[in-house]
């Protein structure tokens, strides 16, 4: 029996969207980034998850890179991420020239281990970058605060994250940016995609990630016509996704607490039926604290290390 890894759930109006910019084409209808599908996509997460700006991008990588541009990783800075992640998070610190620092996770969560964050820090540490394993939140109260006392920059690698929650505050919105993933393999998607949420109140911060998503050009205010040509004023690269992708991401975007609540069923019932493998000490599910409500991303569980 081949088991997928994961199967995108379509809503139904994937099709309508695309289709309302295929049959418009000759009209006018854009295809490229930033037009109508693509605002309401960020409209729709900066009030769903109370979120200041949303910009969405090519995917969670790209989001990233962009967090690490507009911190301004310099060669010898030092990034603290868990040691227990995907790749994505460390690659931009270290195409910047950066040094990603690894602590490792608690046991229960397999989230960075916020007691060990402080010893890793050095006078050239700059940021943080928890990761919300499986959907289930980071101790953001732990890291905000040591952030804050070190005087860090905190990026979420919210990408598992999507439609979760910290004691009430969705994932993406705590730390001074958030990345979410809208990759096949996450709860909400559009093939491949992204987002960056800027969560500091800094509208020079917004302005700036504009221009990097833009390619270093100023095109985003050329188009709300703030400047009467666009040029290159900064670093940057090709993070804006196409509106055909945004209005796909649109109707899942909709059906959001939907598709999560659908998930939440077979999380329980995986964890139901495996309970028993874990009285009997077989296995380990997942732990999930008070202080977070998941979003069912992954199902994972723990077993005895071979030689123990
Ligand atoms: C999926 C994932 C990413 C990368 O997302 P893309 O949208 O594919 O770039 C980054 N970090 C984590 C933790 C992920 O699970």
């Amino acid at each position: 029996m081949k088991i997928p890894f994961a199967r995108p759930y379509l809503t139904g109006n994937e099709q309508k969207y695309i289709n309302d910019i295929l049959t418009n084409i000759r009209n006018g209808a854009q295809t490229s980034g930033d037009g109508p599908y693509g605002k309401k996509c960020e409209q729709f997460m900066e009030e769903k998850f109370g979120a200041r700006k949303v910009l969405l991008t090519t995917s969670c990588t790209s989001a990233l890179e962009m967090a690490t541009f507009l911190i301004g990783i310099k060669p010898g800075d030092e990034v603290i991420m868990p040691s227990f992640t995907f790749v994505s998070t460390a690659n931009p610190v270290v195409m910047a020239g950066g040094i990603p620092v690894f602590v490792d996770i608690d046991p229960d969560t397999l989230n960075i281990d916020p007691e060990k964050i402080e010893e890793a820090i050095t006078p050239r540490t700059r940021a943080i970058y928890p990761v919300h394993y499986a959907g289930v939140s980071c101790a953001m109260d732990e890291i905000m605060s040591l952030a804050k006392k070190h005087d860090l920059w905190v990026v979420e690698d919210a990408a598992q994250g999507v439609g979760a929650r910290y004691k009430g505050k969705y994932l993406g919105t705590i730390g001074d940016f958030g990345c979410y993933s809208f990759h096949e393999t996450k709860n909400i998607t559009c093939g491949e995609g992204g987002a960056l949420v800027i969560n500091r109140d800094d509208p020079k911060l917004v302005e700036r990630a504009e221009i990097i998503r833009e390619k270093g050009t100023d095109r985003s205010k050329f188009h709300r016509g703030q400047v009467d040509k666009y040029t290159w004023v900064d670093i940057g690269s090709s993070y804006v996704i196409s509106e055909i992708l945004s209005a796909f991401l649109l109707a899942q975007l909709e059906a959001l607490d939907e598709i999560n609540l659908k998930r939440m069923d077979v999380w329980n019932e995986y964890a139901e039926r495996l309970r028993q493998f874990e009285a009997s000490g077989i296995i380990r599910l997942p732990v999930i604290p008070d202080y977070a409500e998941h979003n069912a991303h992954i199902f994972y569980i723990l077993f005895q290390d071979q030689d123990a």
